[in-house]
């Protein structure tokens, strides 16, 4: 007998997330999938973080049996799969469970079954609990309850800022578990309102009328901001930074739509009128004065540096905490020249006896140690002091020299205008029509070389490991390259 098609579902926990952030968004997604911008390696790292820590809650609950599909486009197997496991009632804990209600599928990270009682758990590798999580546990529990699964206990895992590892990892101590069993039964009647307004909205012949607006970035930058955003006029009010989103998008919406019209407007216009002069003229304007103050007024010997970081979600030292950043590498050059010192941690070492060696001679050769971001260096330092404290009087006065970069286009005194902020250096350098020196592929955003670094720790083959030590290397001098070229930009600008 012929077999009949199974229907494909219409919504999924991140459509239906995506619709709740912008229907527009879910239309496009489902009917316009071509019009999406490009997977942002930020994303696909935090995509590749969330499953990684959602595996390792699997301890949580160890032993069950895994029903996760091959490939996302085989959830209807999966959806079989966790019927058949519920039904044959020898396992009581199933991984990745899948259910259908109402053509909305979900998979839920753990199932498990207590006192003969079934129970759901949601895992994030998050440090809390969001609004958004909120609704995905909600369609969650609207979903397997309406398939018909009576569910106990609906909780969260996420990690416990606090936990601080003391020898042996402590699974139950590393992740907060919440109920959110009130919460989701109340939002019942309401999940199941949006999921039939979403399901009509991807069924529309056109895409919905829906303005640009503040969840054009809010909770997530989307991915349809290229399409959207591609008629704003390049001198538009939406470029003004120090105001709030809201009210530019008023003004936007109102026809004020280029960043002139709106200049009588301004509390204080003075403080504006570099950005104005800048957005008008598409073009990277700088104060000189400001700038030149800011570039010499710096005594003595001046280097550059900067750290690298790991921020394993599960301690990896004693004393530390989830996510803790630690540095994994550093690197120093003169100003003069481009001469880079770059020094790695032996991956499975704990890096603050290495940091420090290195810290102590750029300190001895430095009185002024330019970075980019200081509070965010100081922050690691500060960190690696308690575990140093012989050393403590160096890294005090090691951060007592550090002049933030940063500071130039944070305070104004080097402006050109965009709808985001840039960054890193690697951006900024791009923002300003800068061409920076190439990281090695898949090694092009700290959380990249964070996770090479940690994947660096288990390898056992000698040679691939190798290869991501001389990978990293390149990253640390090559990013160095990058902040060595912003400061001489800074300069240049500044005579
Ligand atoms: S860019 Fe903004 S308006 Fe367009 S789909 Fe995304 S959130 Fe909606």
């Amino acid at each position: 007998m012929p077999q009949k098609k199974k229907k494909k579902a219409v919504l999924s926990k991140s459509t239906f997330i995506k619709g709740l952030q912008c229907p527009k968004a879910l239309y496009l997604y489902k009917n316009r999938y071509f019009l999406r911008d490009p997977v942002s390696p930020e994303q696909r790292a935090k995509f590749n973080r969330g499953t990684i820590v959602g595996v390792y809650a699997r301890d949580l609950f160890p032993g069950g049996v895994d029903a996760s599909p091959k490939t996302h486009f085989q959830m209807a197997q999966s959806v079989e799969k966790t019927a058949a496991l519920i039904e044959e009632g020898q396992t009581d804990v199933i991984y990745e469970a899948a259910f259908s209600f109402e053509d909305v599928v979900v998979a839920l990270d753990i199932l498990y079954r207590e006192n003969g009682q079934w129970k759901g758990m949601e895992v994030k590798s998050s440090r809390k609990i969001s609004d958004t999580y909120r609704w995905d546990a909600a369609l969650q529990y609207y979903v397997i309850s309406g398939s018909g699964l009576e569910l106990k206990d609906f909780s969260i895992a996420y990690i416990n800022k606090d936990y601080v590892r003391q020898g042996d990892i402590n699974i139950h101590n590393l992740f907060i578990t919440e109920s959110l069993l009130s919460h989701v039964k109340k939002l019942k009647h309401e999940t199941g309102e949006k999921i039939s307004q979403l399901k009509e909205v991807a069924a529309l012949k056109k895409s919905p009328d829906i303005p640009i607006g503040t969840q054009c970035h809010s909770p997530y930058p989307c991915e349809f901001i290229g399409h959207c955003w591609k008629k704003i006029p390049r001198d538009s009010v939406l470029k003004l930074q120090g105001i709030p989103g809201e009210q530019k998008f008023e003004w936007h919406h109102q026809g004020l739509q280029s960043a002139g019209q709106v200049y009588d407007q301004l509390e204080n216009p003075a403080d504006f009128q570099k950005q104005m002069e800048s957005i008008e003229k598409g073009e990277t304007v700088a104060d000189k004065g400001l700038l030149t103050q800011f570039m010499t007024e710096n005594p003595g010997r001046e280097k550059i540096y900067q750290s690298a970081y790991f921020a394993p979600v599960v301690p990896l030292f004693d004393q530390t905490s989830p996510y803790q950043h630690l540095p994994f590498a550093v690197f120093s050059t003169p100003v003069e020249h481009f001469n880079p010192q770059a020094h790695l941690v032996k991956p499975g070492m704990f890096p603050a006896k290495e940091i420090t060696g290195q810290l102590a001679q750029i300190n001895q050769e430095a009185d002024t140690i330019w970075v980019f971001d200081a509070s965010y260096e100081k922050s690691i330092l500060e960190f690696l002091r308690q575990f140093v404290p012989d050393q403590s009087e160096l890294i005090q006065n090691f951060i007592s020299k550090l002049k933030d970069m940063g500071q130039a286009f944070e305070k104004g005194y080097v402006i050109k205008p965009s709808f985001i902020q840039p960054d890193t250096p690697e951006k900024i350098l791009q923002h300003l029509g800068q061409e920076p020196q190439e990281l090695p592929p898949k090694i092009i955003i700290p959380q990249q070389a964070d996770a090479l670094y940690q994947k660096l720790w288990r390898l056992e083959e000698v040679e691939e490991k190798h290869e991501g030590v001389n990978g990293l290397t390149t990253y640390v001098v090559n990013r160095g390259e990058n902040l060595f070229r912003l400061f001489k930009l800074l300069k240049t600008l500044s005579v």
